[in-house]
């Protein structure tokens, strides 16, 4: 499977792609992930990406696109990927095609988790991280991760403010995205204002799983 998941920040993407990782196995390339790592490892990345990711603006496309890129070249992604938080504009989404159409990997779906704007505030002030193993859970979950014993943590971008801002952000540079898929044919829309198992039946039945 060759997948972009598209959706709002908090629509569920990385928690669909944890399922999946688990049940399939396909290379998960989440950008958020990789320039969190770089942040944390305190590489030039992430130097560069940080005080734009810490306003929950975007990193500039020629960042991203030159990471994805070289992610796309390792051979794990042969067999499969699963895209998540990439393409975010339009230019991403047109490079992304080139890279793909050179590699002869096009894509099988782009799927569209839809959330209410409202319910993804209340879903990013609260949710919360394991440090260790990358569990997405909430507040609920209080400071050890129930998977792996890991601290839980909220990142730094999950404050109501820079939520906000990741909203009209997504709004204005990512949403043209969901026409942009709708022409190429690759759309699927799932309703993720559900319980994430429920969510998880729909993403498997549209990619024939
Ligand atoms: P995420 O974990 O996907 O919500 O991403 C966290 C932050 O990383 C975003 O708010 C952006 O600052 C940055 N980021 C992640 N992916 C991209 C991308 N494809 N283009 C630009 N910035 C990105």
């Amino acid at each position: 499977m060759n997948i972009v998941l598209l959706g709002a920040p908090g629509a569920g993407k990385g928690t669909q792609a944890a399922k999946l990782v688990e049940e399939f196995n396909t290379p998960h390339i989440s950008t958020g992930d990789m320039l969190r790592a770089a942040v944390a490892a305190g590489t030039e990345l992430g130097l560069k990406a940080k005080s734009y990711m810490d306003a929950g603006d975007l990193v500039p496309d020629d960042v991203i696109i030159g990471l994805v890129t070289e992610r796309l070249q390792e051979p794990d992604t042969a067999n499969g990927f699963i895209l998540d938080g990439f393409p975010r504009t339009s230019p991403q989404a047109v490079a992304l095609d080139a890279e793909l159409s050179k590699l002869g990997r096009p894509l099988d779906a782009a799927l569209l988790i839809d959330v209410d704007p409202e319910v993804i505030v209340n879903r990013l002030t609260s949710r919360r991280m394991c440090r260790a193993c990358g569990y997405i859970g909430t507040e609920a979950d209080g400071p050890t991760c129930p998977k792996c014993g890991g601290e839980m943590y909220q990142r730094d971008d999950d404050n109501e403010a820079t939520v906000r801002n990741r909203l009209d952000v997504y709004e204005k540079s990512t949403s043209p995205l969901i026409d942009y898929y709708r022409g190429c044919e690759l759309l699927v829309t799932i309703d993720g204002d559900r319980d994430p198992n429920v969510v998880y039946a729909d993403v498997k039945e549209a990619l024939n799983l």
